[in-house]
């Protein structure tokens, strides 16, 4: 059975203890505090645990339906969003100027990861729609915002993406929708938009697509690109629904998981749609949207993992099987329950390790897209700002891959049971298996990382973690409540520094040998960066020690030590795959690839 309760301790542990002291100077001026936000948790907690959970399976065996046009949702779908928007959850961090309630970005993720465990596919609706928002309000006219920020951050309307077109994927400068002007100033879209999430449905009144499309004579590739707003129902002044807009949806696909949300194929045919931002800077505009998506698809990762965690954790302290070597724990049964078993215990501990720390980096950064977004202090900001784009490759990467991992381990301590429908661990196995596809391939992620992050500014954006990094290491060699830590995080960093080094120069003389090695690096930064996590969330539990009833922080100390001993080793074998170079897989004969059959 998939079981979730929120991890409201572990959350509140990060408001409370490790975001603490700036997530308090962000609120100064506000009129909520940390226990209003701790109030808004328990909220949405009871949300996910009691509405969203019970849906999770059935929506996923129902699916979607499509007929002429029309999309319709799994059975429960229309009224738990209806709820749901009518609660105000979508306009959670919205300006309030537009309707919302202007809370930090970090509670966004918070409320995502709750969704995301208990029913991903249905935060897709909101999520979407969520970052329509975002793109609309950094770059669309106030005529186009008061128009649509207030019925999208309500959820009386939804909001979709519009990149991929069945020859262009990852390479969008060969987007062929065109966009035509009109005197009026609107354009005419005309294209075919494939994989669009949420592109048709039942559940918000209007849907308003955000769509990438070049105009006539535009300059070539990805520097032609425009946005354009292309509502579904073409809206009248005061936000009252007009005409209907010349596009639909042709079908949706049959797939692998998340069936509970449609994937569609959109058409447009002369729909009339409007520019948002300048032209032919469509990109710029996207990637606004983007870059708040990523981090939302690496809480995807984070969510599932954390739903495969607790599910199997629940399934090996039932299920029986086989005997503890050390001695028989349960004798008054014919066996013992798995969690017994060594090897069961460390897929355990890798999941919840795994999941902890990753939620620390993950809350920490969402504290900088809010630190980012109102802080004064220009020297502040640009940290912040810089903190955010480093890390969104990493997040959205290294997340994701936690996400499919968590739950391909939950599967394997399930056994056949987990193999088989009944339990629902096979649907986390396949709704996660996206989560490294979409918003850019995990190896793009990598790429950017590499390519862009690490140069940028002369490697101004490394330099800082670096910086942080070598300065807590500096501070607590000597911490003797970390000397189960230290050590294993001066190792690892020192191993990150020397093969950031080794990838900056090679790469100077030969671009495959950075790109060639991206995703293990990124892998590698994401280790050391919840290494460093881990260790602060080890110095504050030692600190509460002497006040520890439920054995809380006793049990924080203890997992960091077997991430710092198990997990973050890995960072040596990657070292050395690194720095032997590219050349085995470069240099390969393209024709020895098929040297064992021919194609
Ligand atoms: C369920 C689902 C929902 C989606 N939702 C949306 C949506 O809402 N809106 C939307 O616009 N799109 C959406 N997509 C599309 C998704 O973002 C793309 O599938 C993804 O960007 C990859 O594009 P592609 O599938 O064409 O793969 P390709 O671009 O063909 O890539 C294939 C492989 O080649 C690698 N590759 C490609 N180019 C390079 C390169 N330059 N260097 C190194 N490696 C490279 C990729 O990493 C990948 O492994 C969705 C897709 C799915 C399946």
């Amino acid at each position: 059975m998939q079981t979730y309760k929120a991890p409201l301790n572990d959350m509140k542990f990060i408001l409370r203890d490790f975001i603490n002291s700036e997530s308090n100077s962000l609120l100064k001026n506000s009129d909520i505090d940390l226990s209003d936000l701790e109030m808004i948790l328990e909220e949405a907690s009871k949300l996910c645990e009691e509405k969203l959970l019970p849906l999770n399976q059935s929506g996923d065996e129902e699916g979607c339906k499509y007929e002429n046009g029309n999309v319709n949702t799994p059975k429960g779908f229309k009224e738990i969003y209806r709820e749901f928007v009518d609660n105000g959850w979508q306009g959670l961090t919205v300006n309030k100027k537009y309707g919302g309630q202007e809370l930090p970005y970090f509670m966004n993720m918070f409320l995502d990861e709750m969704i995301s465990s208990s029913n991903m596919s249905f935060g897709l609706y909101p999520g979407l729609t969520s970052n329509a928002i975002d793109a609309i309000e950094k770059s669309a006219s106030d005529e186009i915002k008061d128009l649509y920020l207030p019925k999208l951050a309500s959820g009386e309307w939804s909001g979709t993406m519009n990149l991929t077109e069945p020859h262009c994927g990852t390479d969008l400068g060969l987007t062929k929708t065109i966009a035509n002007p009109q005197n009026d100033g609107s354009y005419k879209l005309s294209g075919t938009k494939i994989f669009i999430t949420c592109g048709e449905h039942d559940m918000s009144k209007n849907i308003i697509h955000l769509v990438l499309a070049k105009t006539p004579n535009c300059p070539k590739g990805i520097k032609g690109i425009s946005l354009f707003v292309v509502p579904k129902i073409i809206p009248k002044k005061d936000g009252s629904l007009g005409e209907r807009n010349n596009l639909e949806c042709g079908s949706i696909e049959k797939k692998m998981g998340i069936n509970a949300s449609p994937t569609c194929v959109m058409h447009y045919n002369e729909a009339t749609g409007w520019l948002v931002g300048d032209l032919h800077k469509g990109m710029k505009a996207m990637f606004i949207m983007m870059n708040g998506a990523r981090l939302m698809v690496g809480v995807q990762g984070l969510g599932i993992a954390e739903i495969a965690y607790q599910s199997a954790l629940n399934y090996a302290k039932e299920r029986l099987q086989g005997r503890s070597l050390k001695g028989s724990k349960n004798l008054d049964k014919d066996a013992d329950p798995i969690l017994v078993h060594p090897e069961i215990r460390k897929s355990l501990l890798k999941i919840k390790t795994l999941t902890e720390g990753l939620r620390g980096l993950m809350l920490w950064t969402g504290l900088q897209v809010d630190i980012a977004k109102k802080e004064k202090d220009k020297f502040k900001k640009q940290n912040a700002d810089d903190w955010v784009s480093l890390m969104t490759p990493i997040l959205k990467s290294f997340a994701t891959d936690v996400g499919c991992e968590a739950s391909n381990l939950a599967v394997q301590i399930y056994g056949g049971h987990g193999y088989i429908k009944d339990h629902g661990i096979e649907q986390l196995v396949r709704d996660s298996r996206i989560t490294p596809i979409y918003e850019g391939t995990n190896g793009i992620q990598a790429l950017d990382l590499v390519g862009r992050k690490m140069p940028l500014h002369t490697g101004r954006l490394l330099k800082a973690f670096f910086h942080l990094v070598k300065e807590y290491i500096e501070k607590n060699s000597f911490n003797y409540n970390l000397k189960d830590f230290m050590p294993s995080l001066t190792k690892s960093f020192n191993r990150l520094q020397q093969v950031t080094a080794y990838i900056a120069s090679t790469g100077l003389k030969d671009p495959d040998e950075a790109s060639g090695p991206a995703s293990d690096y990124l892998k590698m930064f994401a280790l050391v960066a919840t290494a460093y996590v881990w260790t602060r969330y080890a110095e504050i539990a030692f600190n509460k020690l002497n006040n520890d009833p439920n054995g809380f922080y006793l049990a924080k100390i203890n997992s960091g030590k077997y991430f710092m001993t198990k997990i973050l080793p890995e960072t040596g074998s990657i070292m050395s795959s690194i720095l032997s170079g590219a050349k085995t897989y470069n240099d390969f004969e393209d024709s020895h690839f098929d040297s064992a059959f021919k194609l």
